[in-house]
């Protein structure tokens, strides 16, 4: 799928799906930049020892998205160690669910600067490392078109990352850069081993594949966008739900 020697760097990747699309894109060949908040933060090293296993370059560089001094550092540490960034996933995402009534300013505020502010954070700073014919994926969810009770918040910050990928894809055209955006459905992962057995069995009925998805459908459709391949695909958002949300 031509990775070999493209560099990959995926924000909140020491697990989840983040860890998920940093193996699929190693397995094609493609060194590794794993992000996640913290120095010493064990499952992102361990993520790193993991992709060094299969005989892949990985490096873990930690930097909290949300904020902007933290990404300028971030982009001054792939520069003096890759120096450019061929394929950019802004994946780390938080959520703190409460309905809009009883949401508290530290409920809002943290998941906007995590999930939505982190896109200028991140993609502003590390910009200039992207060379021409880039690539550019941002993680949204299934909510950004349905909308979810108690996630006022992380359904404004999954929608708007859809209107920042049509705008960077516009931008940045001329460079050949393409920017997409997928949107998860249900996938099981930690996030979502937290819905209750019963909300659950609510939603595979709304699912037309009737079950949940893997994260490797999530890093397949990464894997896609990143690819020679998809090429002439930009400003997107690719909905891999089982058909929830069409
Ligand atoms: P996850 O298992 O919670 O992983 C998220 C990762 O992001 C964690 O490693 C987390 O590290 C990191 N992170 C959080 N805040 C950060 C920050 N400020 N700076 C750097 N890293 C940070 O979540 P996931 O299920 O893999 O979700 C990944 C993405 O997919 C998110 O954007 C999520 O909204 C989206 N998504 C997921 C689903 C799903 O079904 N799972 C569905 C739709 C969309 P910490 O340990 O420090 O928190």
């Amino acid at each position: 799928m031509g990775f070999k020697g493209k560099i990959a760097l995926i924000t909140g990747s020491g697990r989840g799906l983040g860890k998920a699309m940093a193996l699929t894109l190693a397995k094609h060949g493609c060194s590794i930049i794993i992000n996640d908040r913290g120095e010493g933060n064990e499952e992102a090293l361990q993520t790193v020892k993991e992709i060094r296993g299969m005989g892949a370059t990985a490096e873990y560089l930690s930097a909290d998205v949300s904020d902007f001094e933290s990404c300028k550092k971030l982009a001054e540490a792939v520069r003096g160690k890759f120096e450019r960034v061929d394929i950019l996933i802004n994946n780390a995402g938080i959520t703190k669910d409460r309905t809009l009534k009883k949401m508290a300013p530290e409920e809002w505020y943290p998941v906007i600067n995590v999930n939505l502010n982190s896109m200028y954070n991140v993609t502003h700073n590390l910009l200039e490392l992207i060379p021409d014919g880039g690539r550019i994926i941002n993680i949204s969810s299934v909510v950004a078109f349905l909308g979810n009770f108690g996630q006022t918040n992380y359904a404004a910050t999954k929608a708007g990352i859809i209107g920042f990928t049509k705008s960077l894809a516009k931008e940045l055209g001329k460079r050949k850069i393409t920017v997409n955006a997928v949107a998860p459905g249900f996938i099981k992962t930690p996030m979502t081993d937290q819905i209750p057995v019963e909300m659950l069995d609510t939603i595979l009925q709304l699912i037309p594949l009737r079950e949940m998805g893997g994260s490797e459908d999530i890093a397949e459709a990464v894997l896609f966008l990143a690819s020679d391949g998809a090429k002439y695909i930009t400003g997107t958002a690719l909905r891999v739900d089982g058909g929830l949300s069409f």
